[in-house]
């Protein structure tokens, strides 16, 4: 008889595979370990293995980014410098002291700051010590001289209680068909690479994830969450349906994917994509995205030893522009600080990194940095059609001050005698309640505005976006936010320039009804998102999505809200 355990379901889609438990038992391996006698010479064991795996991870990082995989390649990156920190190091000597055993020493003094992140009892920080407990395990693994676990030839599922990012990011997409976790974090860096690759995945297994063994026939329903543990040929053929469903579903998206956006009356939206790297732009045409609405360039200067420079920035910035077709490629400048930390960078720690110096603020006082990126995008637009997005701003002045240095950069540039584009569009995000208050008078001074819900619904309801604790508050239609954003739209269409959003909440596709009524011009999200967006706004009208507007902007609570739009969409 079939077992099923339940979870949640986080990426959707059925997979069917047989287990592979990540995340290896180390402990016959440490069982087998001869520590060197002498003390100084396993001290240097460990100091050698550092360096060994920093060496490796470096070259894994560059693999990454020639594949394109500019995300995979920033997790790796964050797991080199967790290597290379010397807190690390110097916790490593104090366990040997007592332990006399290198590999022993690793994993304590891994678990001894991984726990110290748990006890900061904040999901972010809870998620990065399973990537803690990754790097220890690695460096153990090194000294033990274990290899990592090699791949057959058909696609597996990964299971464990908590699967290191590096597993999933190290196997190719095609051979991981399904992921389960134990853990239920869904900003745990396991999951942002699964979805990345829309592999289903179930979360918050929890205990019961035992039940599941090395080898195991499971289906896995990445929507609802349910795990069936050696299906019966019956089983098999319950599933069959929509496996077959999903498969029609993928040929409809394909379909639909050719189609304008344009309600029923003839008002159009523009969807577009969201990228971290120029490789994502081929995913985002698959799709039917008509450009880039939001370029997270700090993924470009992530996975680096240092600064990229000009050059390296116009190639990325070229090659997305390029393959856009003659869509726009909306390039943000680089939002680094708050949970984006760039360490070459040598910025102080600081008690609020969120309200801290990040993103604008910092492009601002670092001229060395901005000024090749603002040359690399206005270079980049010659070749097709570019837009530079700054994130965070607040006031007029930041404005200012960036529109100032684009000029200078025209003229660096004319004298370097370098080819740039005089059509490059400049924009801001919304993202902060100052900005979205003070639209009627940004809007004076930008060609575009596009609001980036993620922050803005932190900052507006003061709830921290990785806090699981407080998640139950954290939600885009509460009514704060949905007055901030139609200010934000109707700001724009009165001076005449376009609003759009690229923030998680363009990719729910009651949201965009709501946005279409309020007038955005475009919606930027995750590639996959794309379909379901547009056939919603496909299905209905604008004066039906304008009655609906009016009933939900009447609405005292968030929670009414996402009711009243189950029920009227
Ligand atoms: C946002 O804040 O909505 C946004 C799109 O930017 P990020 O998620 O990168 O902060
Ligand atoms: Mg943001």
């Amino acid at each position: 008889m079939a077992e099923i355990v339940k979870g949640k379901g986080v990426i959707a889609g059925i997979a069917i595979g047989k287990i592979m438990l990540a995340g290896q038992n180390l402990d016959g391996y440490l069982m087998a370990y001869q520590p060197d006698g002498d003390l100084d010479a396993e001290k240097k064991k460990a100091t050698d293995a550092l360096d060994k795996v920093a060496e490796i991870l470096q070259s894994n990082i560059e693999k990454l980014q020639a594949d394109g995989g500019a995300e995979q390649a920033a997790i790796m990156e964050a797991h080199r410098m967790m290597v290379q920190d010397p807190m690390l190091a110097e916790n490593i000597n104090t366990q040997l002291d007592e332990l006399h055993n290198a590999p022993k020493a690793v994993l304590a003094a891994a678990e001894d700051q991984a726990k110290q992140f748990e006890a900061m009892d904040n999901e972010y920080f809870a998620a990065r010590a399973v990537d803690l407990r990754d790097v220890g395990k690695r460096i153990a693994k090194y000294l033990l001289g274990v290899k990592e676990p090699e791949i057959g030839d058909g696609a597996v599922i990964l299971c464990g209680q908590e699967i290191e990012p590096s597993v999933i990011a190290g196997l190719p997409s095609d051979k991981i068909a399904g992921v389960i976790l134990g853990a239920g974090s869904t900003t745990a860096h396991a999951v942002i690479i699964a979805k990345a690759r829309a592999i289903p995945t179930v979360v918050g297994v929890g205990s019961a994830i035992e039940k599941i063994a090395d080898g195991d026939a499971v289906i896995l329903d990445g929507e609802k969450g349910d795990i069936v543990i050696r299906p019966s040929d019956e089983d098999r053929a319950g599933y069959a349906e929509r496996i077959k469903k999903q498969a029609e579903l993928k040929a409809y998206y394909e379909e639909l994917a050719k189609l304008p956006t344009v309600t029923q009356d003839g008002v159009k939206v523009q969807l577009m994509a969201n990228i971290g790297s120029p490789d994502d732009v081929d995913n985002a045409n698959k799709y039917g995205a008509e450009g880039v609405g939001l370029f997270r360039s700090e993924f470009v200067f992530m996975g680096k030893q240092d600064i990229p420079t000009e050059d390296e920035q116009f190639k990325a910035y070229k090659e997305a522009v390029e393959k856009c077709n003659g869509n726009l490629c909306v390039i943000r400048t680089m939002d680094i600080g708050g949970d984006k930390p760039l360490p070459y960078l040598q910025i102080p720690p600081e008690e609020n990194p969120f309200l801290g110096f990040r993103a604008v603020r910092i492009s601002l006082k670092r001229h060395e940095l901005f000024m090749p990126q603002l040359k690399a995008i206005l270079r980049a637009g010659v070749f097709g059609k570019a837009a530079i997005m700054v994130p965070m701003v607040i006031n007029v002045a930041e404005i200012l001050a960036v529109k100032k240095l684009v000029e200078e950069a025209k003229v660096e540039l004319a004298h370097e005698g370098k080819a740039y584009s005089d059509n490059v569009q400049i924009g801001i995000m919304v993202e902060t309640p100052a900005a979205a208050v003070m639209t009627p008078v940004l809007a004076k001074y930008v060609d575009f505005f596009s609001i980036g819900t993620n922050d803005l619904v932190q900052y507006t309801l003061a709830v921290d976006r990785g806090n699981a604790n407080i998640s139950y508050l954290y939600n885009h239609f509460n009514p704060a936010v949905l007055r901030l954003i139609q200010l934000t739209i109707k700001s724009a269409r009165e001076n005449g320039i376009w609003a759009g959003m690229c923030g998680e909440m363009a990719s729910d596709p009651y949201a965009a009804v709501i946005l279409m009524a309020m007038g955005i011009n475009e919606l930027s999200m995750s590639a996959p998102s794309i379909p379901r967006v547009k056939e919603k706004l496909r299905a209905i009208t604008s004066k039906r999505a304008e009655e609906i507007l009016e009933v939900i902007m009447g609405l005292e609570d968030g929670d009414d809200v996402k009711a009243q739009l189950n029920k009227l969409i």
